[in-house]
């Protein structure tokens, strides 16, 4: 028999009384219904201007030639630049994902904050109710958060302690009835090909980044990986064939997970942070959107890394975060072959701005 030292009750024992989640303090708490119910539509609009051109405090940027020199066009609500080869109109939201909108600016706010608050994401039904919309009205909304959420992470490049790790999703082939009739899931030829690895990246320390790319295999990850990860950096991935490519290129310790979570002096060669991130994953999938693979994986998985990265910011921090990676994007665009590499381009299509019309 082990004794109480090597078990798990002598181990919990041990553990420091838990911190309080940052969600659970006061702090988090900065942006109640209270305070949007007050926001008029001039100043949900002030709030909009300053989050697209936060460089110049609000003060208008031309989206097409970059000038500064304008002039506001009253009978057409809108601005027209001075820029003499230029001379175009534009309005707050030209160029961006929410050009042609319907929805008001103080729409878009009580929805980035409703959108904010789910901490494995938000549900589009739940979304719908808070907004009085119709569902597919929010289901847009949110894809339009997420994919400003996904190019705000496209210029991340981690550094430091780093963990890799993937995990699979979508693709499930429900069991036949009769167990005669069933076959072994497992194997490849038995498989319906949608099945798809995110393979995310975490910093341990700092910013403690995630970013997350979607791949038909961990071997397709590693040129993605060894981009995004500074060569100086420390990685720690588990005992998956795939990662042997990383050790060409930086410095690599790996855990093998069949025999242990974490090895080494300090048990310092370990996913765990990764791990921390698919279980919140997995809660998307499981207790939120219940179908996160397809074509919207990579979007959902770029939300929940978002989340991951900045689980400690303030709710209205949160809200304005989200809102300007909407506002600061072009309209939709396909991310197939950039950070879908080695999948089909069966997104082609969905990343037309589908959404456009809807909100
Ligand atoms: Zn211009």
């Amino acid at each position: 028999m082990s004794s109480a030292s090597e078990t798990g009750k002598a181990r919990r024992g041990r553990k420091k009384p838990a911190r309080p989640c940052f969600r659970q303090t006061k702090a988090w708490r900065d942006f109640s219904l209270k305070d949007l119910e007050k926001i008029t539509e001039e100043e949900a609009k002030d709030i909009f201007r300053k989050l697209r051109w936060p460089d110049t405090n609000g003060e208008p940027v031309c989206p097409w030639c970059g000038s500064h020199e304008h002039w506001w066009l009253e009978n057409q609500q809108r601005w027209k630049c001075r820029a003499p080869k230029c001379r175009k109109l534009f309005s707050l939201t030209s160029n961006t994902m929410f050009a042609n909108k319907k929805k008001s600016f103080k729409d878009l706010i009580v929805a980035g904050r409703a959108f904010a608050i789910g901490a494995k994401g938000k549900n589009g039904i739940d979304m719908s109710a808070e907004l009085g919309c119709e569902y597919k009205t929010a289901f847009a909304l949110q894809h339009k958060f997420r994919e400003g959420l996904l190019n705000s992470q496209m210029e991340t490049r981690l550094e430091g302690e780093v963990e890799v790790d993937g995990a699979w999703f979508g693709g499930y082939i429900k069991p036949e009835n009769k167990k005669i009739n069933r076959v072994d899931r497992r194997l490849k030829e038995n498989q319906n090909g949608k099945r798809r690895v995110v393979v995310g990246a975490r910093e341990r320390k700092g910013k403690r980044r995630t970013i997350v790319g979607v791949f038909d295999g961990e071997d397709q990850a590693t040129a993605w990986l060894s981009e995004r990860i500074d060569t100086m950096s420390q990685i720690y991935a588990d005992e998956a064939p795939a990662w042997l490519d990383l050790h060409a290129t930086h410095k690599t310790e790996r855990v093998n997970h069949s025999e242990e979570y974490a090895r080494g002096e300090r048990n310092e060669i370990n996913t765990n942070q990764m791990e921390s991130f698919f279980s919140r994953l997995r809660r998307f999938e499981i207790g939120t959107h219940h179908n996160i693979s397809g074509p919207y994986l990579l979007r959902y998985a770029a939300d929940a890394a978002w989340r991951e990265t900045n689980n400690e910011m303030t709710l209205k921090s949160q809200t304005m975060a989200i809102l300007q990676a909407a506002i600061q994007s072009p309209p939709s665009r396909s991310f197939s072959g950039y950070w879908q590499r080695g999948s089909a381009n069966h997104e082609d299509v969905l990343f037309e701005d589908v959404f456009a019309g809807f909100i």
